[in-house]
């Protein structure tokens, strides 16, 4: 024989209903269906007690709309010849619960046992309709089965007089029954009662085990028992197996699928339980059991509980105060207040008890009153509360045999900037419970789930800030090159914010990084930084990098605020770096105090290994010594462009048509750009230097840097007949101009040079860079990196690379 039962959601829906129909007729075996409300009914049922209760005359409304959703549900699916008995069933039904309704609008009052009454017609009207659906089936009241008694505010299984009924009716079972879940009797007054929200997995479980079933079948809407919910966690997948431990332990923290009391019974007759998808009956499912192989991961799962509370009770003298944690728990215990987590220090001064926040102010009340005396007397304090938190357990048997999984989890949530109020590990160590703020749960949820099951590949999320030229190549970039790093390097490169000018868009699940550009103009969302990370604090996605692609200083202001909230940065925009001192250090210090990544390789020579070697050689114990570089790619190009044809003022025109000069280009001819670089390159070397430090010769007259753009693009060429004839002048003397950035003996300048033939800079092409490192080590033969320092797509190839460096792979 096999117990099955069908979830609302299964019989709620036409697709469902057809399902079980087949699922029943097509079994081979004797069996029990078990049956809940149609989905939503339950909370409607609740809802329109209290409504009739509150004397509010609209719930009539409600109750026809229930009452039609039974009807359609009965004209479209059920044969016509089997409709009339059926109708005639559930007229009564519906007659008995108008006049309940009626009765409690006029005296305005909704006991505890009407509203049992109430509720209870969801499942005595749903087990009718199916029981006339599946062909040759009987239909049963559970509630003359199942039996309760009352303590305090709750309805207990009867066990002797359930199970009696039980096996009076079924031991020698043929065919299939079908009965409501959920519902019950009192066993002294026959009064209808029920077993708990969510309760006809109970009911299923408690026939199963009272008939020793072959198998207890829970059919819901998903395909089976899942490594975190599947609502929160999009990318949870089922698991195959669990143990009755581990199904417990999830189900009691929050995991919905399955009622928790369900678990007990079945397990202690061994009987396994088998979850499956109504709407996909080929799914596999889980099946739920004394023994399951183990998994890759050290954990099973992951569940949570929204909606809590810390209550603590603390005193330094409370060492000394007999029996603490006896009166704590008695105490609540006679409020009717659970207790879900608890966690007490070793030194015994204060034990911190997770409850509801419906039950938070009883409690303290409650234990305030217990220890009046103690607190009067000063042993003790107030107890106090802390509500807007949020529970997760990590689960798994297999966490004793693996040392390190504590150390993983609490390292991945600290990284992640998600800090721990309480937490709670038993001797048994299968469970890992901790307590974190409410708004952290989301990100909580997925950074485990990411580390401890999708750990064949990692996640990043990417912001990115600017679809300029860099912004759009690396948007291109990316688009070509996801695939291969999810296959090859098993890093998913997750693009959930694009921001514009005007306009931005965030997605959780990603955005297509080659239509960025549809996604932007579909989105309702104004662009602008400051509201880009208010968004993006607002989704705190774990595992996030921001990316700057713009030279804006108002966006560089924004690195602060969101390192703090531990989001790595990666920024072409060299603003930050370059500005005060102190502002620099700051943000590096913040990025290590975060366990976050603050980079900017391409804030020097685009995509050049200049920072990173820097950086590897200091690492290593050298001391860079003396730095000489031609840093501007657009100086370059402009000198190099320069010829009888090609006045100045021309070839300032074709690098910024190029793509090779800052969108102002007065900042790199005013020398700003390369005193920004060099600045840089002294500080990553470890030198403390400020910008104006920079000592700079410049070629062109600053009264042309002080006006406007256009005043600059229309003096411009005054200058060409004089940089013309200078120019012969060299080439007679076969010297090239390059604009030299020098750092020695802790001193930086910026110049205009004439470089003869033979020097490592003559020959330098186009845009291109060139930065010779003399440190202690490559003191005699300075170290020389030479290669393109300008241009969209070598810039957004360094940066992708830094969002790579920040993913660590
Ligand atoms: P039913 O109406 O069939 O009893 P429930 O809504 O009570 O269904 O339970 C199924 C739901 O439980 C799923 O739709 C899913 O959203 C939720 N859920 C929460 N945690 C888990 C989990 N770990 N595995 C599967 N489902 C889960
Ligand atoms: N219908 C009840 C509820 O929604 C029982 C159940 O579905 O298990 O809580
Ligand atoms: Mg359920």
């Amino acid at each position: 024989m096999k117990v099955l039962k069908f979830g609302g959601s299964s019989v709620g829906s036409v697709t469902g209903l057809h399902n079980i129909k087949k699922i029943a007729e097509s079994a081979d075996q004797p069996l029990i269906v078990v049956v809940s409300a149609l989905g939503g009914i339950t909370d409607k049922l609740i809802a329109l007690g209290k409504r009739a209760g509150a004397g509010d005359i609209a719930y009539i409304g409600d109750l026809d709309a229930i009452i039609r959703r039974h009807l359609d549900l009965v004209k479209e699916e059920i044969a016509e010849e089997k409709q009339a008995a059926l109708m005639n069933d559930l007229e009564s039904l519906f007659h008995d619960l108008r006049s309940i309704l009626h009765g409690v609008y006029l005296i305005q009052d909704l006991t505890q046992k009407t509203a049992d009454a109430i509720v209870a017609f969801g499942e005595r009207l749903s087990s009718l309709i199916v029981a006339t659906f599946i062909d040759n089936a009987k239909h049963y009241d559970s509630r003359t089965l199942f039996k309760t008694t009352r303590q305090g505010e709750k309805h207990l299984v009867d066990y002797d007089l359930t199970n009696k009924n039980i096996l009076d009716n079924f031991t020698n079972h043929q065919g299939i029954a079908v009965m409501g879940g959920f519902i019950a009797t009192d066993a002294a007054t026959g009064v209808t009662t029920n077993l708990g929200r969510g309760g006809s997995d109970f009911t299923a479980a408690i026939i199963a085990a009272a008939l020793d079933a072959e198998v207890l079948e829970i059919w819901t809407d998903v395909d089976g028992f899942m490594t975190a919910d599947p609502r929160v966690i999009s990318t949870a997948y089922t698991i195959d197996e669990l143990t009755y431990g581990e199904a417990m332990e999830l189900c009691n923290f929050g995991a919905k699928v399955v009622y928790p009391p369900t678990i007990y019974p079945v397990c202690v007759k061994n009987i396994p339980i088998l979850i499956k998808n109504t709407l996909n009956p080929t799914a596999k499912g889980s099946v739920i059991h004394a023994k399951a192989a183990s998994s890759k991961s050290p954990i099973r799962g992951i569940s949570s509980v929204n909606e809590m509370s810390l209550v603590t009770v603390s005193g330094l003298s409370m060492v000394g105060v007999v029996g603490v944690n006896r009166r704590i728990f008695a105490t609540l215990a006679k409020g009717g207040i659970s207790v879900f987590m608890v966690a007490q220090t070793s030194s015994e001064t204060s034990t911190s008890l997770c409850v509801t926040t419906q039950d938070a102010e009883k409690a303290c009340q409650l234990l305030d009153k217990e220890f009046e005396k103690e607190i009067q007397d000063g042993a003790m304090h107030h107890t106090s509360k802390q509500d807007g938190l949020a529970t997760v357990a990590v689960v798994g048997e297999r966490m004793k045999q693996c040392s390190g999984t504590a150390g993983k989890l609490f390292t991945v949530l600290g990284k992640n900037g998600i800090s721990i109020s309480a937490m709670s590990q038993g001797a048994l160590e299968m469970n890992i419970s901790f307590v974190v703020e409410k708004h952290q749960l989301r990100k909580a949820l997925n950074v485990l789930h990411d580390s401890f099951f999708l750990s064949q590949h990692e996640e990043l999320n990417v912001f990115l800030c600017g679809t300029g030229t860099v912004g759009g190549s690396l948007l291109q970039q990316l688009a070509a090159q996801r695939q291969m790093l999810m296959e090859e390097r098993g890093l998913k490169v997750n693009l959930v914010g694009v921001c514009g000018r005007t306009k931005a868009a965030f997605s959780r699940e990603g955005i297509d990084p080659a239509r960025y550009k549809e996604v932007l103009a579909e989105s309702g969302k104004e662009g602008g930084v400051e509201r880009m990370v208010d968004e993006i604090l607002e989704m705190n996605i774990f595992n996030s990098v921001f990316v700057d692609c713009t030279a804006s200083e108002e966006v560089a202001a924004q690195y602060g605020r969101l390192l703090s909230a531990n989001v790595s940065v990666v920024a072409a925009n060299k603003v930050a770096a370059s500005s005060d001192y102190d502002n620099y250090e700051h943000l590096k210090l913040l990025a290590r105090e975060r366990g976050v990544k603050y980079l900017f390789e391409t804030n020097v020579g685009a995509g050049l290994p200049i920072i990173n070697t820097i950086n590897d050689l200091r690492a290593s114990g050298d001391k860079i010594l003396r730095i000489e570089a031609v840093l501007s790619g657009t100086l370059n190009f402009v000198f190099n462009t320069l010829s009888e044809e090609i006045p100045l003022s021309k070839a300032v025109q074709m690098a910024k048509e190029a793509g090779y000069s800052e969108p102002d280009p007065r900042i790199d001819l005013s020398g700003k750009d390369v005193i920004r670089k060099i600045t840089i390159l002294a500080r990553e070397s470890g030198y403390r230097v400020e910008a104006d430090e920079m000592e700079k010769q410049l070629f062109i007259p600053a009264s042309l840097f002080e006006g406007s753009l256009d005043e600059f693009w229309a003096g411009l060429p005054a200058l060409d007949a004089q940089f013309e004839a200078e120019r012969k002048r060299l080439v007679s003397e076969n010297k090239r101009w390059r604009f030299v950035a020098e750092w020695a003996d802790g001193k930086g300048k910026v110049s205009l040079r004439e470089i003869p033939l033979g020097h490592p800079f003559y020959d330098l092409e186009g845009s291109n860079n060139i930065i010779l490192l003399n440190t202690e080590r490559y003191r005699e033969y300075p170290m020389l990196i030479q290669g393109y320092g300008a241009g969209a797509a070598v810039t957004a190839a360094g940066v992708f690379a830094d969002v790579l460096r920040v993913a660590n792979i």
